[in-house]
């Protein structure tokens, strides 16, 4: 199928979008990377009477950090975050979750903004920001800025806290500095590039002796949005991770998910694969702050 008839409109600057987002409302779609939006368009799920192009605003694609937090333009390319070799140190987690998102060709054009204002449920940077617990900056013309913590943004699937006359315009991650800081993310899906079945990320620092400093962790695909466990976290700090641990962790998380079946997957095998997959990311991410200096 092709889209139905919409007008185009390329925005020089991030005032000129916000202003004609808050004139023509519900009927515009911004526009980023294209990969997502363009397939609903053409599969005619999404309509727009007007689409705004932000994906040529280089005021969206900065990156910068002040040694707490790692501020990405809404706007970054993923590739730009994959090939950005500081990254690994200040957002590990996000660089580990861009290894399973679609293929080099869409990476090429997705934005972060764009996968994280998408919120598929199965997607795998949403996963990243709820598990870091980052935060979303929306702006829009009449009202100007306000921020979102990530467990307030994803409200369901395809289905966040952005007005329709806001545009995310950044995210900020927490920077996790100091010795054996350890990252894992993993999934399942039918084929390489696919969306997940189920997806699991974890990070974890340790001290000299391996007793967990700080975790965090969380699942995708098995709930409308990710979902972490800050209270099953807390109850590891202090103590030594075993495998058997992190398996009961994980059992324990998964009676929260509540996963729908279909002609794949039931909910069951769903939610026993996040299990697993959670235990697994665990332990990984234990063995990874270990060699970590
Ligand atoms: C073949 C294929 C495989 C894929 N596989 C995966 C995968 O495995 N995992 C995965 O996570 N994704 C996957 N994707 C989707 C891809 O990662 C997209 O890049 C991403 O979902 C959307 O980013 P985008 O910049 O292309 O956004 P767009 O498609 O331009 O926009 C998506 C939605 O977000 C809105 N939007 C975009 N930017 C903003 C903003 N700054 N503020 C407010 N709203 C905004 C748009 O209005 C639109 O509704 C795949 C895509 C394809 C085509």
């Amino acid at each position: 199928m092709k889209a139905a008839i919409f007008d185009y409109v390329r925005a020089e600057n991030l005032d000129q979008a916000l202003g004609v987002l808050e004139e023509v409302g519900s009927d515009a779609k911004l526009i980023a990377g294209g990969q997502s939006l363009v397939p609903m368009m053409a599969m005619r799920f999404a309509r727009p009477s007007l689409l705004i192009d932000i994906n040529r605003l280089d005021e969206l694609k900065q990156v910068s950090e002040d040694g707490e937090t790692i501020r990405f333009g809404a706007c970054t390319r993923q590739r730009d975050i994959e090939f950005n070799a500081a990254l690994n140190i200040t957002a590990p987690l996000v660089k580990k979750a861009l290894n399973w998102v679609g293929h080099s060709q869409t990476r090429n054009r997705g934005t972060i903004g764009g996968s994280l204002s998408f919120a598929d449920p199965s997607a795998e940077l949403p996963l990243a920001a709820q598990v870091m617990g980052a935060t979303m900056h929306l702006q829009s013309a009449s009202q100007g800025v306000r921020s979102v913590n990530a467990n307030e943004f994803f409200l369901g699937p395809m289905y966040t806290a952005i007005a329709e006359t806001e545009c995310l315009v950044a995210i900020d991650f927490p920077i996790w500095s100091g010795a054996k800081v350890g990252t894992a993310f993993t999934e399942v899906s039918m084929r390489k590039g696919d969306f997940a079945i189920a997806s699991a990320a974890c990070q974890i620092q340790v001290d000299a002796k391996g007793l967990v400093k700080r975790i965090t962790f969380g699942v995708g695909g098995v709930n409308g949005a990710p979902m972490a466990f800050p209270r099953l976290a807390e109850q590891l700090v202090g103590k030594v991770l075993t495998p058997q641990l992190a398996q009961e962790v994980a059992n324990e998380a998964v009676k929260e998910c509540d996963p729908g079946s279909d002609t794949h997957n039931t909910a069951q095998f769903r939610k026993s694969l996040a299990a697993t997959l959670l235990a697994r990311v665990l332990v990984e991410a234990l063995e990874n702050a270990m060699g970590n200096q």
